[in-house]
């Protein structure tokens, strides 16, 4: 389905999608970097490289379109930041939580030893809706009745009104020697942290991964992972408890975004986004990997 060319250390493949009998052809960028690769879709690619023809741009809208589309019905629970099941390819989950891992291995290599773990649980949806058949399933390697525990957690539209409780489950299962568990339940725990750093969540805005719910932040998050690491206006608060960065993370998007109060006056592609859009995309997605490790590196010490 796929075909590949390099260019210097950026690589990009060309993909079709069988549409009825049309082949609809994608130009995909993708980088590459350690574990985590990030796809950035044609309207970057045209971008960077100076493109700004009017038919660069309608086929670039109406490709983002039918992966959007097309995301979204074999996924309706795409949501927040996009995890496994509604991105397959890269989810944003993923690309955070793997980024707070690579920087605190060194120190706590059971994080990278339980990563799979960590990544199961930070994929899984568990807010107001009941759980999708395949985060069940992967809970239940666990050992883990996840709809049971999205209920007793009470998951809501932006996170969730228990986060002490999915720390309480990660310590309790660490203490009692099952590690993959614990990891697992942590992994959840950044997965609502995570969720916080985005503008709708904060807010409280409410919205869904479906085609006439979504939230425009979102779906241009789905198709660029662009963090800036350069601009983290906040220091670690040195939480004893993980389960306090949930707010933290919530305070540090709401004083980034004050003014984010639809979900549908955002821009949905980068090529369209006003600088402000851009650097607050860029910033959302670099503050949450350093809010995350900072989660993770509160939950690796109380873990100890
Ligand atoms: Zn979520």
């Amino acid at each position: 389905m796929s075909m590949r060319f390099t260019d210097g250390d950026e690589s990009r493949r060309l993909y079709y999608l069988p549409v009825d009998r049309v082949r609809v052809f994608l130009l995909v960028g993708a980088e590459y970097n350690g574990k985590s690769n990030s796809i950035t879709v044609a309207n970057s690619i045209l971008d960077e490289k100076g493109y700004s023809m009017g038919a660069y741009r309608s086929l670039f809208l109406a490709a983002v379109s039918l992966v959007f589309a097309g995301v979204m019905s074999s996924s309706g629970d795409c949501h927040a930041w996009d995890s496994r099941n509604g991105n397959p390819t890269r989810p944003t989950h993923s690309l955070i939580t793997n980024w707070a891992i690579d920087s605190l291995k060194d120190g706590f290599p059971e994080l990278d030893k339980f990563r799979d773990a960590i990544i199961d649980g930070a994929n899984a949806e568990v807010h107001e809706l009941k759980a999708n058949q395949k985060d069940i399933e992967i809970a239940a390697k666990y050992g883990i009745d996840l709809e049971s525990k999205r209920v007793e957690h009470r998951g809501t539209n932006e996170g969730c009104d228990d986060i002490q409780g999915w720390w309480k489950d990660c310590h309790d299962a660490y203490r009692a020697g099952r590690k993959d568990r614990a990891y697992y339940y942590l992994g959840v725990l950044l997965h609502m942290v995570e969720d916080m750093g985005v503008p709708a969540h904060a807010h409280k805005i409410y919205h869904q991964g479906n085609l006439t719910e979504f939230d425009n932040f979102e779906f241009m998050a789905l198709s660029n992972w662009k963090p800036d690491f350069d601009d983290i206006n906040k220091t670690d608060p040195g939480f004893v408890e993980p389960w306090k960065y949930y707010d933290f993370s919530k305070d540090w998007t709401l004083a980034d975004s004050p003014h984010y109060k639809d979900r549908n006056s955002f821009s949905k592609t980068w090529l369209l986004a006003s600088k402000d859009e851009r650097h607050l995309l860029s910033h959302r997605q670099g503050r949450t990997c350093n809010l995350v490790k900072w989660t993770l590196q509160s939950a690796s010490k109380a873990m100890k």
